[in-house]
C-alpha cells in the first residue's frame, strides 16, 4: 500500500466509489479508497437498486437528476455493465391531499427542467398494468426512473476512478485517524499507515464510528429495511410480451410501498410504521455481506394494502424477503461537507438513496474539496445544518420518525413532534400558557403563532385555522405594540484588538462606528451570499453579530476557517447564553421609555443604534431596529434575565394594548416590506446585486473583503437574476416556496418564499427571475397548487403599510 495520498476515501460503498470517481475526474489523481472488506459490503450490495429524481428539496432533486444522467458515462468509461433499466415510473396518489402534493412536486420540477407529467389514475393504470385505479385519485409520471445493479454500478464508479488514476485497497480497515500539527492526517489501518491531506468519511453503516475516530457525534443511524421478491408472475410476462416493455416503477405513497419488475416477477418494498433501528449504539466491525432475519409481521399491514392496490400480488408466490440495514440522518437527507475545527475531514454519509443521490453527493463533495465550493446549492444536505445540540437519542427518535413518515405528506404548516422539546428558553412555558403553537428550528422551540382558546392547527396546503389569529397578531403590531421572542437568531460576540480588521475582510459592508448597527452581507470567494447579519460595534474592540439561527454551525465553520492565528480576534457564539425579545409597533417607543426611563425619541435613540440600558430590573442591549418594518426595538439579555424582562414588558405594555406575535406574523410583516430571509431569498447561489442587497456592499472600501472581486464583476455585468416581489391574485392558498414563476406562458423563475400580507390584505410571492425581464410588469403568473394565478398588473410590489420603510432589506 502506498504511504501518501492527497485524499483518502474511507469506504467502498456506492458513495465512497462515487467520491473517488469525481475526485479523480476533476483532477486529483493521487487519491486512494480504503475498504474494510470488499467493495459494496455495507448497505450497498443488498439495495433494491431503484432510482428516481423526486425530492422535497429541489436542489437535492437536481443532484438526483445529475446522478441518473451519469450512469451511461460511468458504464462507458469503466466498461463495467451496470444493468441499467430506465423504465419510467408512476407516483400514485390515493387522496386529494397527496395529489396536491404530487402536483406541487411536478410544478417545482418545471424550472429544474424535469419532464414529469400529471396524469389521471386511469392513465396511470395504462402505464402500470398491475395497479387497480379505483384506489387512486391521480398520479405523476416520471420518465427518468428505473433501477440498476447495485454491485455493477459501484464497480463501474470504482473501475472508472481507477482508470483516472485512483487506487483502491480492499481488506484494509481504517482503525484510527490522527491529525498532525500541520493539519494533515495519519490514517492508521490494519495494513499500515497512509499520510493524507484530506480524509473522507464515506463509511455508510460505520459512518458514526468513523465520526467517533475524530470525536464527532454524527447524527446518523441505520434502520432495518425490507423488500420482497415474487416468483415469476403471469401478468408480468404478459405485459412484457404485449408491450415489449418492462413493468415500470411505482411509488404508492398512501400504501407506503414501492415496486418494480425483477426478472419475470416483481419487487415490493415498504417503509413500515413499526420501524426498527439497527445497532443503535455501535455497528459491529465484523458485519459484512450479511442480511438480517426478515420480520413479515412488521410489514404485513403495508403488504395487505399493497395486495389490494396491486391485485396480481395476491396470487403471486413470495420467493424471498430481504431485510438489510441502511443509514439516515434525522431529516432523511445526506450529511455532506467539511466539519468545523477539523480541516481536511469531509463527510459523505447518511446517503439513504445511494443510487439516486450518490453521483450528486460525489460531485458536490469533490468540487468542495478541490475548488473550496460545492458548486451547487447543497444547503439541504450540508452536515452543518446540525449543531452541537445533537444527541444520540435525538438522532434515534428523529430518524425513526423520518423513516416511518418516508411516504407521508408533510403539510407546509405541519411541525413534526419527535424529539421535542429539546432546547427551550425560560419563557417557553409562559408562551405556551398564552396559546403559543411552537415550531422547532436548530433544536430550539419558538412560537409560530398564538391560538385562541378552542382553535387548533389544521394541516393544509391552503390557508388554515391560523389565518385569522395571525391576522390579529399582525394588526397588534401595526396598530399598537407586539412582542415576540427572537432567541432563535444566532448571536456571536467578536472581540479583540484585530476584530475590526478581521470583520472588514469577512464582511462586505463598512464597519460601523461605536454604538451603531449595520446590515452586513457576507460573501464567499465567488461573490455569492453566504450570510446576512446585523453587525453592531459595542465598544472599540467589541462587536455583536446577529444572524440566521439555522445557519449557526454553517457560519461558525466559515468563521473558524478564516480565523488567522496571527490576529487577536475571538468569535464567541452566544447560542443559549444570550436570549432575545423584540417589541414593534407605533406604541413600542412609549413602552421602551416606560420600562427603561430613557428618552427613546428619534434624537436620543436613532434608528440602527444600540445601547446598554435597563429594562425594568435587568441590564439589556437594546437596538432600535425591527424586522417587521415598524418602529421597534430588539432586546438582548442574559438567559437568566429573560423571564423577568418578558414579564416587565408584558405588564408595562398592558395599558398600551400589547399582544404577542409569532414567526408566522413576522413572515407576513416582513413580506410586505420586501425583506428577504436567509435560506430563502439569500442563499449561496445568488449575488448581492441579484438579491437586492448591493446597497449594503461597500464596493469601494479599502479592505479586500472575501468575494470583493466577484462582487464588483457582478455589479459591472449586472448578474443574471433579480429578486422580485409579486402581488398574487390568489384564491384560498398562498405560495409556500419553490413554485414556478411564469411569464407570457413560459416558466422563467421560481418562488423563494411568500404568504399572505395581512396588513396590506394581499398575497405576496418573492422569487428570482432573469434580469432582462425583471422590469416587465405584465404577463406574470405564479403557479399555486397546479393553478396559474396572475400577478396583479401594474403593481410589482405590495403596497406599503402607512409609513413603512418599504424596500429597505433587513436581516432574516
Ligand atoms: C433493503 C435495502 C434496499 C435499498 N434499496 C435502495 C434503492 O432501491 N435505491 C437506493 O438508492 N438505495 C437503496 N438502499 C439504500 C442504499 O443501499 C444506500 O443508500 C447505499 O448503500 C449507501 O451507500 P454508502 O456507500 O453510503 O454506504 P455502505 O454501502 O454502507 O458503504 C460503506 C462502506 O464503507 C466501508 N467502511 C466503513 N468503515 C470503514 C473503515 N473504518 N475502513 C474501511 N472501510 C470502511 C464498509 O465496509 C462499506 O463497504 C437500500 C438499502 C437497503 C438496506
Amino acid at each position: 500500500m502506498k504511504s501518501h495520498a492527497q485524499a483518502v476515501v474511507i469506504g467502498g460503498g456506492v458513495v465512497g466509489c462515487s467520491v473517488l470517481f469525481h475526485l479523480t475526474k476533476l483532477g486529483w489523481k493521487d487519491c486512494v479508497l480504503l475498504e474494510r472488506s470488499e467493495l459494496t459490503s455495507g448497505s450497498t450490495w443488498h439495495a433494491a437498486g431503484g432510482m428516481h429524481t423526486v425530492n422535497g428539496d429541489p436542489n437535492v432533486a437536481q443532484l438526483q437528476q445529475y446522478t441518473i444522467k451519469l450512469y451511461e458515462e460511468i458504464q462507458e468509461i469503466s466498461g463495467q455493465e451496470i444493468g441499467l433499466h430506465l423504465t419510467g415510473g408512476v407516483m400514485l396518489a390515493g387522496t386529494q391531499d397527496r395529489f396536491d402534493w404530487l402536483q406541487s412536486l411536478h410544478a417545482k420540477g418545471r424550472y429544474l427542467g424535469m419532464e414529469t407529467e400529471v396524469i389521471s389514475a386511469e392513465e396511470a393504470a395504462k402505464i402500470m398494468p398491475l395497479m387497480d385505479p379505483k384506489h387512486f385519485v391521480g398520479a405523476v409520471y416520471d420518465p427518468i426512473e428505473g433501477h440498476l445493479d447495485p454491485s455493477g454500478t459501484t464497480w463501474a464508479y470504482a473501475k472508472a476512478a481507477q482508470k483516472q488514476g485512483g487506487e483502491i485497497y480492499q481488506q484494509t480497515r481504517v482503525e484510527a485517524l490522527h491529525q498532525n500539527e500541520d493539519g494533515t492526517w495519519h490514517v492508521h489501518t490494519d495494513q499500515g499507515d497512509i499520510h493524507a491531506e484530506h480524509v473522507v468519511n464515506a463509511g455508510g453503516l460505520w459512518a458514526r464510528e468513523v465520526g467517533k475516530m475524530v470525536g464527532l457525534e454524527l447524527p446518523v443511524l441505520a434502520m432495518e429495511h425490507m423488500y420482497l421478491l415474487t416468483e415469476d408472475m403471469e401478468e408480468v410476462k404478459q405485459f412484457n410480451e404485449s408491450s415489449g416493455k418492462e413493468v415500470p416503477h411505482a411509488m404508492d405513497f398512501d400504501g407506503e410501498l414501492y415496486l418494480r419488475q425483477e426478472q419475470k416477477g416483481m419487487l415490493m418494498g415498504t417503509y413500515e410504521k413499526a420501524c426498527v433501528p439497527w445497532q443503535p449504539d455501535a455497528t459491529p466491525w465484523d458485519f459484512s455481506m450479511e442480511l438480517l432475519p426478515p420480520d413479515l409481521d412488521r410489514i404485513t399491514p403495508s403488504l395487505e394494502e399493497g395486495f389490494q392496490h396491486f391485485p396480481a400480488f395476491e396470487t403471486a408466490g413470495i420467493k424471498k424477503i430481504i431485510n438489510g440495514p441502511f443509514t439516515f440522518a434525522p431529516d432523511g437527507n445526506p450529511l455532506v461537507g467539511p466539519v468545523r475545527d477539523l480541516p481536511g475531514y469531509w463527510c459523505a454519509c447518511a446517503v439513504m438513496a445511494g443510487f439516486s443521490q450518490g453521483g450528486g453527493v460525489g460531485l458536490a463533495l469533490a468540487n468542495w474539496m478541490i475548488e473550496g465550493d460545492p458548486g451547487f446549492d447543497v444547503w439541504g444536505m450540508d452536515v452543518s445544518r446540525y449543531g452541537e445540540w445533537i444527541t444520540k437519542s435525538y438522532t434515534n427518535v428523529k430518524v425513526r420518525e423520518n423513516y416511518s413518515r418516508r411516504f407521508s405528506i408533510r403539510f407546509p404548516n405541519e411541525e413534526l413532534p419527535a424529539g421535542r422539546p429539546l432546547r427551550t428558553t425560560p419563557v417557553y412555558d409562559l408562551m405556551l400558557s398564552k396559546g403559543a403553537q411552537m415550531g422547532e428550528a436548530f433544536g430550539l422551540e419558538q412560537p409560530l403563532w398564538f391560538a385562541p382558546q378552542g382553535v387548533e392547527e389544521v394541516f393544509s396546503w391552503k390557508r388554515s385555522s391560523d389565518f385569522q389569529p395571525v391576522s390579529e397578531e399582525v394588526k397588534t403590531v401595526r396598530e399598537r405594540v407586539g412582542l415576540m421572542e427572537t432567541s432563535g437568531f444566532a448571536k456571536y460576540v467578536v472581540q479583540g484588538e484585530d476584530a475590526e480588521l478581521w470583520l472588514d475582510q469577512m464582511l462586505a459592508c463598512k464597519i460601523p462606528k461605536q454604538g451603531r448597527m449595520r446590515l452586513a452581507p457576507m460573501l464567499n470567494e465567488t461573490g455569492k451570499l453566504i450570510g446576512d447579519f446585523t453587525l453592531t460595534r459595542l465598544e472599540e474592540e467589541d462587536f455583536l453579530m446577529i444572524g440566521s439561527g439555522v445557519a449557526e454551525e454553517y457560519h461558525l465553520r466559515w468563521f473558524t476557517e478564516y480565523l488567522d492565528p496571527e490576529l487577536d480576534v475571538h468569535v464567541v457564539p452566544q447560542s443559549s447564553t444570550m436570549l432575545g425579545l423584540a417589541i414593534a409597533g407605533p406604541k413600542s417607543r412609549e413602552l421602551m421609555e416606560n420600562v427603561s426611563s430613557y428618552d427613546c425619541s428619534n434624537e436620543h435613540f436613532r434608528f440602527m443604534e444600540m445601547k446598554l440600558m435597563p429594562v425594568g430590573l435587568c441590564e439589556c442591549l437594546v437596538g432600535r431596529v425591527s424586522y417587521t418594518g415598524d418602529l421597534g426595538f430588539e432586546i438582548w439579555m442574559e438567559a437568566e434575565n429573560q423571564r423577568t424582562v418578558f414579564q416587565t414588558l408584558m405588564e408595562a405594555g398592558e395599558p398600551l394594548g400589547i399582544g404577542l406575535f409569532g414567526l408566522r406574523a413576522l413572515n407576513s410583516l416582513r413580506l410586505e416590506k420586501n425583506y428577504g430571509s436567509w435560506a430563502r431569498e439569500y442563499r449561496p447561489i445568488y449575488g448581492p446585486l441579484e438579491a437586492g442587497l448591493d446597497r449594503f456592499v461597500a464596493y469601494d472600501k479599502d479592505a479586500d473583503f472575501i468575494g470583493k472581486e466577484a462582487a464588483i464583476e457582478e455589479k459591472d455585468s449586472g448578474g443574471k437574476l433579480r429578486l422580485k416581489t409579486f402581488v398574487v391574485d390568489a384564491k384560498d392558498a398562498d405560495v409556500i416556496g419553490d413554485e414556478p414563476i411564469w411569464h407570457n406562458g413560459e416558466v422563467k423563475g421560481w418562488v423563494t418564499s411568500g404568504g399572505y400580507a395581512h396588513a396590506s390584505g394581499v398575497s405576496v410571492a418573492m422569487g428570482y427571475i432573469p434580469k432582462e425581464i425583471a422590469e416587465e410588469e405584465t404577463g406574470w403568473e405564479i403557479e399555486i397548487l397546479g393553478e396559474l394565478r396572475p400577478h396583479r398588473k401594474n403593481q410589482s410590489s405590495p403596497p406599503t403599510w402607512r409609513n413603512g420603510i418599504f424596500g429597505s432589506a433587513c436581516r432574516s
